[in-house]
């Protein structure tokens, strides 16, 4: 139960963490845009496109919108699928020195992980950027108090040799899937199509998905098929992060070496409601099918070659790994 499990992306020896700041500087110098610099306060669906209303200035009309405004401060059953059988909902985020040594201007040599520990209230996260790591730890406020977290994420990082940091914030985060990500007119992408703890590199990858799969349709299809195109672009989105949030919230299940109330509750309590929250004919998409063959698949004593590629959100090696139970 004491072991490490390896996410290395494949085929490149390298990942990225992207700093949002100088992303956005990056794409402003290649790109002829209008900047609108003002609170959006309501975008909604009109004839031929969508309206977006702003604070203190009149509304503007677009032909498509892409909605990136984070997730939302309360879930809506009507417009969100409430993914509760993932047992995350606090992060706590620390702010230590930097893992990697300063060596000027050029590319960083050494190794440098990002790692995800099992604790007993849930997991941390360990990110080293280049001027401070980034240490959160990932827990359920229904079921840890925030000083037991706070007391264990202190001896995490007296182990870790970690001396000082500085306390960055307590955040609360919703689990869900928007139900509408794309209706013709309006996509939601990122933080507001769909979150989960951990996203790690699915929310980058599923913001290209998103958006690109938008533009490719737009771009490429005649206007008269927008009303029938959009539903179909819809459960394809709605079902690609369905399967990502079972996923999760079945890595969760699978425990860790701590036989805790976090670990119990998560394998016991929250889980089991992925049928009821992901059921079909609730969710008009077949998310919960893929993750069942995924499981049957585990669980017969040889997998053949050819189902080695099969994937549910990620392919089945990585639910063999997750299936042992997250170490240390
Ligand atoms: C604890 C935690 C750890 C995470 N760790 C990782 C990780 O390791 N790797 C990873 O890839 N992802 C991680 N994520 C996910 C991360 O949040 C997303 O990758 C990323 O932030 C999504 O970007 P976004 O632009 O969709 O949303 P956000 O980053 O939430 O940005 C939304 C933006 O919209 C603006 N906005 C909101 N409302 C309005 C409004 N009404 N008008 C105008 N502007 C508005 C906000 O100011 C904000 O700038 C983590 C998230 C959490 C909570």
């Amino acid at each position: 139960r004491d072991f490490t499990h390896y996410f290395t992306p494949q085929q490149v020896s390298y990942a990225y963490h992207l700093s949002a700041d100088f992303m956005a500087e990056l794409l402003h110098e290649a790109t002829r845009a209008c900047h609108i610099d003002a609170k959006v306060l309501k975008i909604a669906r009109v004839e031929g496109g969508a309206e977006v209303e702003f604070e203190e200035r009149a509304p503007e009309r677009y032909d498509l919108v892409f909605d990136a405004r984070g997730f939302p401060k309360e879930l809506h059953p009507d417009q969100h699928i409430n993914i509760s059988f993932i047992p995350t909902n606090t992060a706590v985020i620390r702010r230590c020195p930097a893992i990697v040594a300063e060596n000027g201007e050029g590319p960083v040599l050494q190794h440098t992980y990002t790692r995800a520990v099992a604790r007993p209230h849930g997991w941390i996260f360990v990110i080293p950027l280049t001027v401070h790591t980034s240490y959160g730890y990932i827990f359920n406020r229904d079921v840890s108090s925030l000083a037991e977290v706070e007391a264990d994420f202190d001896a995490f990082l007296d182990a870790d040799g970690v001396s000082e940091f500085e306390q960055r914030a307590v955040i609360p985060f919703p689990n869900f899937v928007h139900r509408q990500i794309y209706d013709g007119a309006v996509a939601r992408i990122g933080n507001a199509a769909a979150f989960m703890e951990p996203l790690e590199a699915t929310a980058i990858v599923s913001a290209q998905l998103q958006i690109g799969m938008v533009l490719h349709i737009r771009l490429n299809r005649p206007v008269e098929s927008l009303e029938r195109d959009a539903p179909v672009v819809n459960r394809f989105l709605v079902n690609n992060m369905l399967c990502y949030g079972l996923f999760v919230g079945w890595h969760y299940s699978c425990g860790s070496q701590y036989d805790t109330e976090f670990w119990r509750n998560a394998r016991d309590h929250v889980w089991p409601q992925h049928r009821v929250a992901a059921d079909p004919g609730v969710v008009d998409c077949a998310a919960l099918e893929k993750l069942d063959d995924m499981i049957e698949l585990l669980h017969r004593p040889v997998i053949e070659k050819a189902d080695w590629n099969q994937m549910c959100a990620v392919p089945l090696t990585s639910y063999a790994q997750m299936s042992q139970g997250l170490g240390c």
